[in-house]
């Protein structure tokens, strides 16, 4: 599991500001919005630093964390959220 997934996974801890995902509700932390919120999405591109892969596969570990607590799962919503902006 990587580090990322055990942040996830982890009680939120966010000394940083960072843009995390508060669970089960999955909205950030720091803006309330949807996660990941832009800012959340510019913080995920930092980390995996443009390695496009990567974030595409962390992204859909997270979406199949997430897709048992966000529900139902209308129309397919949860893919675009958390894996088709990766691109
Ligand atoms: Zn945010």
């Amino acid at each position: 599991m990587s580090a990322l997934v055990e942040r996830l996974l982890s009680p939120p801890v966010n000394p940083g500001g960072r843009h995390q995902p508060a669970r089960p509700s999955w909205d950030c932390q720091v803006c309330a919005g949807p996660w990941p919120c832009p800012a959340g999405r510019t913080e995920l591109h930092g980390t995996f630093a443009g390695d496009k892969v990567g974030l595409s596969m962390h992204m859909g570990v997270v979406l199949h964390l997430a897709v048992h607590e966000i529900s139902p799962d209308v129309d397919g919503q949860l893919f675009g959220r958390f894996v088709t902006w990766t691109r």
